[in-house]
Order: structure tokens, then sequence, then C-alpha cells
């Protein structure tokens, strides 16, 4: 553990600091967000209002596009000089959002992440190879700056090149890897074609994050790579990743309380949900200097767990995220996940874990097709056992969510493979409304 005294604070004394935190952020807002003061003003609040923690529920929401709305820096609470670095999401629908950090964020952010280096006991002697993505971009010099506080060695190797990371992976004694999820099972693949020996790696643990993935997918993971894989997660409004990490106890993933407040609202109706309940999440970061968030609305679907974890650790846990509100795929009325086709797929354990959701739209009815890969061995194998196979898939995928679909097994290597974040639906009824 990075940081005993504060990870396993006892929670009354985390909520008092998390009171006196919230005060502090509200009033910063107010005074240096023209934004936030107006909407603030509108809704007949004022910073002083904040009595308890159950006040925050009485703050109006931020959404991502109030993000773009004040491009670029319009919600940021400190002047440009006193802003040391710039984060800003890809912005492949208009323009990007854009977040800015004082020289203390960056402080708060090696913090947060050096504790999630920490969940799996992280420390000097480990090697800690960084394959996510460097740039504007969080997940790259998010890991790099926590894994360099902890006083670990850090490979800034970022993604992509595959043979390359396997190769520094053995020269260097990589013992803890960064990248998503996806990526991992890549190179794990590859690991396997090129016949490289097992006992030729150091690996012993992965931190994998920035996509929705599920429990079988890390069974998959951890079985082809042997290794503990570990769910991590952030989001650059936010502060990027160390936001929450998984412990070694891999029943949800520990929030960085004393920085960030979490809520489960009902997406719907904005209406707080008690723990346990699923629903979206909404963060409100309350150490944050250059760019403070007041109930920001992730998208993310995930519910909060406030039993004891054995670890010791008293931060509330959030479930894994399972998708987010605008990947969920409405099919004929029902709402569909792409993590609970792919939870189907890697239980049936036949195919290979790469695989493509097709929707379209006949004759004004929603069609989803699941295309999967098969091994080479099976592909060859007589037609039954294919037949067989995707009836199986058809039947469980049926079952599970209740709506039938077509299955569509595919030769090994036909579905893109990605080096970032996997992209695992093609929605054709886009192109239908254009
Ligand atoms: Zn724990």
């Amino acid at each position: 553990m990075w940081n005993p005294a504060v990870e396993t604070m006892p929670r009354e004394q985390l909520r008092e600091l998390q009171l006196q935190r919230l005060k502090e952020t509200v009033r910063r807002a107010y005074e240096k967000v023209p934004f936030y003061r107006e909407k603030f003003k509108a809704s007949g609040f004022e910073p002083g209002d904040i009595k308890s923690l159950d006040d925050l529920a009485h703050l109006p929401f931020t959404f991502k596009d109030d993000l773009r709305n004040n491009y670029p820096f319009g919600l940021f609470a400190a002047p440009l000089k006193e802003i040391v670095r710039i984060h800003a999401s890809s912005g492949t629908t208009g323009k990007p959002t854009v977040v800015g950090y004082t020289r203390e964020d960056i402080a708060t952010w090696a913090e947060v992440v050096a504790r999630t280096l920490g969940s799996v006991n992280t420390t000097p002697d480990d090697v800690v190879q960084v394959a996510y993505g460097y740039g504007l971009f969080t997940g790259g010099l998010g890991l790099h700056y926590g894994a360099e506080k902890l006083g670990a060695t850090v490979i800034p190797i970022s993604g992509g090149n595959t043979k390359r990371q396997i190769m520094l992976m053995q020269d260097f004694g990589t013992t803890v890897l960064c990248c998503t999820p996806s990526y991992a099972l890549y190179i794990a693949e590859l690991l396997r074609e090129s016949g490289i020996p097992r006992e030729s790696l150091r690996l012993r643990a992965g931190l994998f994050g920035a996509e929705p993935w599920s429990e079988n997918m890390r069974r998959e993971i951890e079985e082809k790579l042997k290794i503990d894989a570990i769910d991590i997660y952030g989001l650059s409004e936010i502060i990027g990743p160390g936001v929450a990490s998984e412990c070694l106890c891999k029943n949800g993933l520990h929030i960085c309380e004393d920085h960030f407040i979490p809520e489960i609202i009902d997406p719907a109706t904005g209406k707080v949900l008690p723990p346990g309940e699923q629903g979206e999440l909404v963060f409100t970061t309350i150490t944050k200097q250059g760019f403070p968030v007041i109930r920001y609305r992730t998208r993310d679907i995930s519910r909060l767990i406030d039993e004891p974890c054995p670890c010791g650790r008293t931060h509330i846990r959030m479930a894994r995220v399972t998708g987010r509100t605008d990947d969920m795929l409405i099919i004929r009325g029902v709402n569909v996940f792409p993590t609970q086709i792919e939870s189907v797929l890697l239980s049936i354990g036949q195919t290979e874990p790469h695989y493509l959701l097709v929707v379209d739209r006949e004759k004004s009815l929603d069609t989803l097709e699941v295309w999967v890969e098969v091994s080479e061995a099976l592909f060859r194998d007589e037609v039954k056992g294919l037949e067989e196979l995707e009836r199986r898939i058809h039947d469980e995928i049926e079952s599970v969510l209740g709506i039938s679909v077509k299955v569509k097994l595919v030769e090994p290597k036909t579905i893109q493979r990605s080096e970032g974040k996997a992209k695992r639906v093609w929605d054709k009824r886009d192109l239908l409304k254009s």
C-alpha cells in the first residue's frame, strides 16, 4: 500500500476531510469560474449553503458539453500562468475537451496514481512498462508520473509496436505492464505465436483500464500472461488514471475519496441512488486547483460497494464499469452492453477473445450480428462443429439478454486488432440516420 495513513483512514475522519475540501472547492469554483457562478445562482445556491456532504446533491450537474461550450480554457479556475500542463480528449466528434493542471494538481495526480500502482504492491524494485499512449491523452503521462513518484523504473514506451514491447519486456525485465485490456490480450497472442517462453519474462502484474472489460476477460488475460490483472479507472475530466483502482482482492475499485467524491445517479431522473444500485457514476473533485469539476456526469455505468474490504483500505469501492450510457445499444427496446456479449463468449470458451457487434436495421427492425473469431483448428473442422457452436452462442446470448442475435463465426485474424481502445461495435444504423 502506497499511503496507508490515508488509504485506511477511519471513515468518519475521511468524511470530515471531504466536507472541508468540498466547501473549499465549491467556493473556488464559484469565485473563479463564471460558468459555475452563473449556474449556482440560477439554482439559488451560494457556497455557504454546503453544511454537510448531503448538500452536494443540491448542486447542478456538469456535462461533457459544458466543457465543449467553454472551449478551450473557460472552466479553468487558475490563470494560465499557473497552469503547467494541458491534456485533451481526442475530439473525434467536434472540439476536444480540454483540462488544465497546476503544479499542485500534477503532484496530486502522481500521488493517486502511486496508490493505483501500490495496489499490486509496486515498489522501487519494479520495472513498469507504460504502454498507454503518451501525449494529450492522460493515460501515458498519468501512469508515468505515479510510477516515478513511487520510485519504480519506468519504461515510457507508449502504445503500439508490439514486437518491440515484447523485446523490451524481456530485455529490461518488466514486472508491471500498464495498457488497455484488449492490448494486453494482443500482446499475449503475439507472445504465444512468437514461441517466446513465459520464463523469459519477469512480468507479474498488469494495470488495465481505459475501456470496459469483463470478469471473463480478466481470467483470459491472467491465464495467458500468468499475471495478476487489475482493473483501474480514471478519466481526464476528473484527473486521468488514479481515480480508482482494484486491490488484489479484485472485488471492486477503491476510489481515492480524499480527492474525489463519487455518486451514483439514475441517468434519466438525476436522482441519487443508494450504494448497491446500478446507475451513472458522477464525480466531484475536492482538491483540484486548475480544473475543479462539480458533479461531473461520466456516463459510465457502475455501482458503489460500501462493505469493508479485506485489504484494509477504507475508501469506498465502485464495481467495474459495465458500459457507458452512450455505448449502450438499444436493440428492439432491450438495453445491451458489449461487455455482456463478451462475457457470454468468454464463458463458452471455444472462441477467440476478438469480436465485433454489427447492428443494422431491416424493415424498421433492429438486428444484431455477433462476429467472433474461432481458432484455426476449429475453423478447419467440419461444418457441423461450427454450426453447433453458433447455435450454442446464439442460445446463451438469448438466455442472458433476452434477444435473438445472429452469430457469425469468422476466421482467425478477421477482426481488426487494436493497440488502444478496442472498437467493438459497428452500428450501421448511424449511416441510415444521416
Ligand atoms: Zn481492497
